[in-house]
């Protein structure tokens, strides 16, 4: 057991303590849905729980089967390999907090434009609505390789204190399950100024949306760094509502139609493919390409309407 907490007491208690916390206001939270506003699918709720026991469960046994391959341990495994070592000083955190943005960025954009990580990110944007039970709603391959290795392996390679990897990992898992908090218990959720630095719900709700405008838009969980410079930040509209899922129709009461769903139509994709470009393009070439044919990939659809606005 020694290899799973190589940090020692208290970076263990910390990683406790923001699990608590989460579970702790997605539990308030679902009551207060239930009993109280009484807005509450159950059949959802239940789907949200098999996927938080894939990927609270089954995905860290499989991740220390197969390595371990933790954040933390592969972030252990980048700082040795890294020519370079931030220390703790103001500016080091800085630093560190861009660099892990920017990884953060990164693995959450292949998963939006990859699709083939599509099928295995996409069980988190299946629903139509958004509550902290479905912000805990992950497919259990989720954690297995990318979170390891874009969350603990990279930025400790670029010098960041694994200490400091694990305590950001904590800070973006607290933080970001709660911007999924429903508009029912918080209306707005833009925090005023703050809203012009840091992710919010309303920031979050755009992500989840399917709206040609909003489609694949902020990333990131903590700050909008990334999203800003790479310009994939959107906020989110008084005058355009969110429409909450993804463009597929599908049952987000049913454990595997959200969770296996998008892997039964890229297999068809993939029986049905003619050439060998058009097989490799099903599996990485953005969700809604079709050979010869990305007028229904997001970034088409965005870019279609964001035309026809100009004109
Ligand atoms: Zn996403
Ligand atoms: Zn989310």
């Amino acid at each position: 057991m020694e290899a799973l907490s190589p940090f020692g007491g208290t970076i263990d208690r910390a990683v406790a303590i923001g699990l608590v916390v989460v579970m702790g206001y997605t539990i308030i939270e679902l009551l207060v849905l239930q009993f109280w506003i009484r807005k509450l699918d159950l059949r959802v709720v239940r789907m949200t729980l098999l996927g938080f026991l894939g990927s609270g469960l089954l995905s860290p046994a499989l991740t220390w089967l197969v390595g371990p391959l933790s954040v933390g341990i592969a972030a252990l495994v980048g700082a040795k390999l890294s020519l370079f070592q931030a220390g703790m000083h103001w500016v080091d955190l800085i630093y560190s907090l861009v660099v892990y943005e920017f990884f953060y960025w990164l693995q959450h954009w292949l998963g939006h434009k990859i699709r083939l990580i599509w099928c295995i990110h996409s069980p988190h944007h299946a629903p139509a609505g958004i509550h902290m039970a479905i912000g805990t709603n992950h497919h259990f391959l989720e954690g297995l390789v990318y979170f390891p290795l874009f969350l603990g392996f990279l930025p400790a390679l670029l010098g960041v204190d694994p200490v400091i990897v694990v305590a950001l990992n904590i800070l973006d898992t607290v933080w970001g399950s709660y911007l999924h908090l429903s508009s029912e218990i918080l209306r707005e959720g833009r925090y005023g100024w703050l809203g012009r630095f840091m992710q919010t719900p309303a920031h979050h709700r755009v992500h989840h949306a399917k709206n040609p405008r909003y489609v694949d838009r902020n990333y990131n969980s903590i700050t909008l760094l990334w999203d800003w410079l790479l310009g994939t930040l959107e906020r989110l509209r008084d005058d355009e509502p969110v429409e909450y899922g993804i463009t597929r129709a599908v049952d987000d009461g049913s454990y595997w139609d959200v969770h296996f769903g998008e892997f039964v139509t890229l297999y068809r994709d993939l029986r049905s493919a003619e050439h060998a470009s058009d097989f490799f393009g099903h599996l990485f070439r953005p969700p809604g390409w079709h050979p010869g044919d990305a007028s229904q990939t997001a970034e088409a659809i965005r870019a279609e309407l964001l035309a026809l606005e100009r004109d």
